[in-house]
């Protein structure tokens, strides 16, 4: 097969530390690589894009207030923030490396805190792998069980990772929309009102299925699936032999008296699921990037074939803290005093303020049950002012966060 011709920007830049005044030790040499060959692996094709690379880059250009990604504008709880110093600066020995599928006593606190949720007994060597945040356990799982050809439901709309790790394992995607029951004249529209039709649903199952990708709370709706939608997702899991994969990371954001049931704890679920979760979205640290997944042994063991032929393991000094964290949060767990409940109540405030601001410039915010996220209808916007820069290029949603990122200096994503 003729392969075509590729280029590469190469950037050798000679590093500033160690400079003293008056002598550049900084060179930059632009050297672009051109192949007969195709570069780039056959599995990048067609997945370069990532919207939160572009828009990141824009909102430093333009000083913004970035409202796109996901991460919190205040500190972690103070004994979050005490268990990391006390990581860094006290047992020396964890600046070296530790067992490869987790810091010995954070999956034994994983296996004893989340066992109790799933109803299973879990043994924290053969049921949890520590990753590189939850975005590493999602990689892992694609990498360890989705083959060429296989096909993988995705539930839409969904957090943009999961389709590109589907076709990078060498999957197909296959998408499932949740569909707005909107609300009557005048009122907003609640997360939990977009559902999922049974049929259309029960219609994406065939004999090339290998997994379904759940995400409850919902990036970026906010929808927590209710137990019924979590049964009509179990059943057809079970009647066609399909593996779950569960991205729980915000489990913890629930609003509303809204209660997060993870699907790995309804009947005949713990088998077939990987539950996974971030100690980033848990104890509003997104910069530790410590996460975990959780399954069967005989699900596991291909992931931690993957970890080992990859990371290896993960840095020792975050997962140390996170094992206080929850050491901690057992304790106090169910109590005013958790972590756990206080954040919910907190965000839930936060949640209310910004549903009344976009209000009040004439967006349409829809509540969110759960999550970091909240969506708008622009749609009102887009009758006053249909001719955006670049919409005859782009989806009007993409132009007009674009739009807001250069003239209002307010970041969100599309
Ligand atoms: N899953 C979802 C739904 C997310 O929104 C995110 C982060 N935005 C992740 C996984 C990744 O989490 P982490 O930072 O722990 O890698």
């Amino acid at each position: 097969m003729l392969k075509s011709a590729a280029a590469i920007s190469v950037h050798l830049v000679w590093p500033l530390w160690g400079r003293k005044a008056g002598a550049s030790l900084t060179r930059c040499l632009h050297q672009t690589l051109t192949m007969a060959k195709q570069l780039q692996a056959r599995r990048l094709n067609g997945i370069d894009h990532n919207p939160w690379v572009e828009f990141v880059r824009l909102s430093k250009e333009y000083d913004v207030v970035n409202l796109g990604q996901g991460f919190p504008d205040f500190s972690p709880p103070d004994f979050a923030v005490q268990a990391f110093q006390q990581a860094t600066s006290g047992d020396f020995m964890l600046n070296q490396y530790t067992m490869a599928f987790g810091y010995p006593p954070l999956t034994k606190i994983l296996a004893s805190f989340f066992g109790k949720l799933l109803g299973q007994e879990l043994d924290p060597l053969k049921n949890v792998l520590v990753t590189v945040g939850a975005y590493g356990a999602l990689f892992t799982a694609f990498q360890a069980l989705v083959d060429e050809g296989d096909e993988v439901i995705i539930i839409e709309p969904a957090f943009d990772c999961y389709e590109p790790m589907t076709l990078m394992a060498g999957g197909r995607p296959v998408f499932v929309s949740l569909r707005p029951c909107p609300a009557p004249k005048g009122q907003l529209e609640y997360s939990n009102d977009w559902q999922l039709d049974p049929t259309e649903l029960a219609s994406k199952f065939t004999p090339r299925t290998k997994a379904l990708v759940l995400n409850t709370p919902n990036n970026p709706l906010g929808k927590v699936f209710s137990k019924m939608e979590l049964e009509l997702v179990a059943d057809l899991c079970q009647q066609h032999d399909v593996l779950c994969i569960s991205d729980e990371v915000y489990q913890w954001l629930v609003y509303d008296g809204h209660q997060h049931i993870s699907i790995a704890s309804l009947p005949g679920m713990w088998e077939r699921t990987l539950t996974i979760g971030s100690a980033g979205k848990s104890f509003s640290a997104t910069g530790w990037k410590v996460g975990w997944v959780m399954g069967p042994d005989n699900i596991m063991k291909h992931l931690r074939t993957v970890h080992q032929n990859s990371v290896f393991h993960c840095p020792t000094q975050g997962q140390a803290a996170v094992a206080q964290c929850f050491e901690r949060e057992q304790q106090h767990f169910g109590q005013p005093s958790s972590y756990f409940l206080q954040l919910p109540k907190a965000m839930q405030l936060n949640r209310d303020h910004m549903i009344r601001s976009l209000q009040s410039v004439g967006l349409k915010p829809l509540i969110p049950q759960g999550s970091y996220f909240l969506i708008a209808d622009i749609s009102d916007f887009k009758r006053k002012m249909p001719d955006l820069p670049g919409v005859e290029d782009e989806p009007y949603d993409r132009c007009f966060a674009k739009w807001m990122i250069k003239n209002k200096q307010v970041e969100g994503t599309h």
